[in-house]
Parts: structure tokens; sequence; C-alpha cells
């Protein structure tokens, strides 16, 4: 019998009535012929919960990480409890599994844990038994014993993973919107659903700030060719299928879609000698500290200075200003400045690669609605804007209706 993955996020499992129909659905699927194994998430904004409890507590040294993950996990703990009693009451034999109880074994790096292999021996019991399991998302286990999680959003990636050890037919990511849209459709009222993506530009969407997949699961799926749909727990549409690009029908979109984050902040240190060495003697500390960056701009000197500004998450501001504050002394700069309140929009498509003129087209579009644009970087199928954060629905919308995005038959601009 051919095996599905299903896995249901956080609104799709946020009460008793929510974990009634998730089970109904599970049982229509076993209906259809198909042995199921299930990955849930966190009731609702549990996890939200439990992280804040963390922050109130306010101890950020990195043997704090652990005991994160113990706290972190927990929530999945629940779910998995209740969906399968609810199975059960359902007629269905199921059966709870924490990450640690089928041995999802990962790396030691808590809070983004890596997998690296995973004990299919219980599941397939459960399997030829006709039971269904239940997995825990977003957790596993060290060689330790240690609980470890794979980082927010993960739960996605223990269903692709387990997916791709048990050879299933499809892995099923059940959320609260219809599919993968050109943009968020919490943010851009006439965002459309697609019926297909290539992983390529999904891996794109999801690593700019799409929440709707988590980036590791879409690298693991493509990967290990797992085919992959996003779809609604709320209703029976067919979702959107994530596929290779010779198999797409889509290459005809130029853009396939438009993420942000908020997720941002910039740093720029100011009056900086232009001399080799710099950029390693600015970030080499930054990195040491742990703290990633993303974008790097150096401005070229004009009077033998240059200002020397780079993207971080926000929760890294405050450590990163504190850093580059003690660098810009040592190396004589003249002085630190940033903003925490900025953005990250971006276009994506694979039809780039093969028509010019989408960047200026943004910037234009950007600039008829009065936005300034503070950073900007492009790779072949991206392009990349910084600009102040409270603008950035405006540009997702003026974007999304200036490219014609809620047009399927679209051919841009
Ligand atoms: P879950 O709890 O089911 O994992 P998430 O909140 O992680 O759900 O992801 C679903 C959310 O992702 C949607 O509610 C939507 O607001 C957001 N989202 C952002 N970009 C997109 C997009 N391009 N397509 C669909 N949803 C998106
Ligand atoms: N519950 C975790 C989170 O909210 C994992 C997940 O839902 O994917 O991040
Ligand atoms: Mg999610």
């Amino acid at each position: 019998m051919s095996i599905v993955v299903q896995k249901f996020g956080g609104t799709s499992v946020a009460s008793v009535t929510h974990i009634e129909r998730v089970a109904s659905r599970i049982l229509k699927t076993r209906r259809e012929g198909h042995s199921v194994v299930v990955v849930v998430s966190a009731m609702g904004d549990e996890t939200d919960r439990l992280d804040s409890l963390a922050q109130e507590v306010d101890y950020s040294q990195q043997e704090a990480r652990r005991e994160i993950d113990v706290l972190l996990s927990s929530g999945e703990q629940v779910t998995i409890s209740l969906l399968s009693m609810t199975l059960m009451k359902m007629g269905c034999r199921a059966k709870s599994y924490t990450g640690g109880q089928i041995r999802i074994l990962t790396d030691s790096a808590f809070t983004r844990a890596r997998i690296h292999d995973v004990d299919t021996s219980k599941l397939r019991a459960d399997i030829d038994a006709g039971v269904v399991p239940v997995i825990a998302g977003f957790q596993g286990v060290d060689s330790e014993g240690n609980i470890t999680t794979f980082g927010r959003g993960g739960s996605d990636t223990t269903a692709v993973a387990l997916a791709a050890v048990l050879e299933a037919e499809e892995c099923q990511i059940f959320t609260d919107v219809k599919g993968v849209y050109t943009t968020d459709p919490k943010v851009v009222e006439g965002a459309r659903c697609l019926e297909k993506i290539t992983f390529e530009e999904m891996l794109e969407l999801a690593s700019l700030g799409s929440g709707v997949l988590h980036p590791r699961a879409v690298s693991f799926a493509s990967k290990y060719h797992v085919p992959l749909r996003v779809l609604s727990s709320f209703n029976d549409s067919p979702g959107t299928l994530i596929t290779n690009e010779e198999n797409s029908t889509m290459e005809q979109a130029i853009i396939s879609g438009i993420a942000f984050t908020r997720d941002e902040a910039k740093l720029t240190v100011v009056g900086v000698k232009d001399i080799p060495g710099i950029a390693f003697k600015i970030l080499g500390p930054v990195s040491d500290a742990n703290i990633e960056v993303d974008m790097i701009v150096q401005n070229v000197a004009a009077d033998k200075s240059t200002d020397f500004t780079f993207t971080v998450r926000r929760h890294d501001y405050a450590q990163a200003t504190k850093i580059l504050k003690k660098v810009a002394k040592d190396i004589d700069a003249r002085e630190v400045s940033g903003d925490n309140k900025i953005a990250k929009l971006s276009m994506v498509g694979v039809g780039m690669r093969s028509h010019a003129g989408v960047a200026s087209k943004m910037f234009q579009v950007l600039a008829d609605e009065s936005i300034n644009i503070l950073m900007i970087s492009t790779s072949e199928i991206r392009i990349s804007v910084v600009i102040s954060e409270k603008y950035l629905e405006l540009a997702a919308r003026a974007l999304h209706s200036a490219f014609d995005l809620a047009n399927e038959n679209s051919e841009l601009a």
C-alpha cells in the first residue's frame, strides 16, 4: 500500500474540534487506500507562548539553548497524544511518538539541529499492523539523547524527512491557506494560489521569508525527490505541488512570487579606511558571536574612506551594535549607525534568467510610491530590496499589482 505523509500545522490543530477535523481528514486518506503517517505541530500559538516564557527568564547564554529545546519541543507532545486518542475514538488504531522515541537522530546544534538519520523500524511495524503513527514535528535527539529542535517552522522538515526515508508517494503539508500563493495572502488580498511551483523558486521564496514552508523542508524534498504538496486543512482544494522545473508547465511565468521578512536590521560602520582586511576586521567578530549576516554593501571610496553596511536578524541587532562599536574604535572608524525598523522584500522567478528589465520595473514601481530603497541584492532568479518597514505592505501590494501576479496568464509586464 502506498504511504502518504500528512503534516498539520499549528492553526490546523488549534483546538480539540480542529483535531477532530484533522482526524477525519486522515481517515479519508486511509479510506482512499493509503497508509498514513502523521506529523503535527504544537496547538495554535503554543510555541510562541513557550518562547515568551523563556524570554521572561531572560538567560540567553549558550548553555540555555539545550533548555530552550526541551521547552519548545513540549508543545508538539500535547498534540500527538490528543490526535492519537481522537483517532482511536473514531475507531482507527493510532500511536503517538516524540522525535526521540522514533529516533530521529540529529547533531547537537540546539535550536537549529540537522537530521542525520531516521530509524524507520517502529514506523514500518505500525504501518504493517494498520496503526497510524502520529509523530511530533520539529524535534529529534542527538547521540547523547538530548532533545533537539530544527528551528521555528521545522515540523515541515520532519514530514519531508519521514516521507524521504519511507519513500512516500507524497508529503502533504496541511496549513491555514489553500497552498502556495504569489505572495502572503494575509497581506495582499489579490494574491493567487499557484497550482505548481518549482523547487528552486520555492526554496528562494521560503528562504526569503514566505513562512508557508520551512526552507530546509524544501531543500530536503528536492534532494530526495519527495513529491511535496501544500494544501488547506480547512477545505478540499488540491493545493500547490512543488515540482522539478522540467515537469513544470509554468516556465512562462517570469515572476512566481514576492516574499518578505520584517525580521531585519541594518548596521553601518561610517568612515572606514579603504584598505585590505577591513571587511574581515568588521565581520570577523560578528561571525564569532554566531550572528548571521545577510546583505553586505561596501561603497566605493571617494576620499580614501568608505561606509560598510550589512543586515542581521532583528533580534541580533543590539548585540551586533555592541560588537561594532568596539570594532569601530579598533579600526579608527568615524561612527556606527543602524536601523532596526527595516524589512526585506524579494521578487522571485526562474523566468528572470531570460528576461531583462524586471529590476528596473521593480525600482520604478517603488519610486512611483515614493518608497526609498536602502539596499539591493540580486541573484539569477531573485531581486531583493531593503526598505523601511512601514512601507512593506504598500510595496508588496504595488508590486503584486504592477507585475499583474493575480492574473494566471500574465506574461509579465
Ligand atoms: P502552519 O502553522 O500550518 O505551519 P504557517 O503560519 O507556518 O502555518 O504558514 C502558513 C502561513 O504562511 C499563511 O497563513 C500565510 O500567511 C503565510 N505565507 C507567507 N507567504 C505565503 C505564500 N507565498 N503563500 C502562502 N502562504 C504564505
Ligand atoms: N511548533 C513549531 C513552531 O511553531 C514548529 C512548527 O510548527 O513547524 O515553530
Ligand atoms: Mg509552518
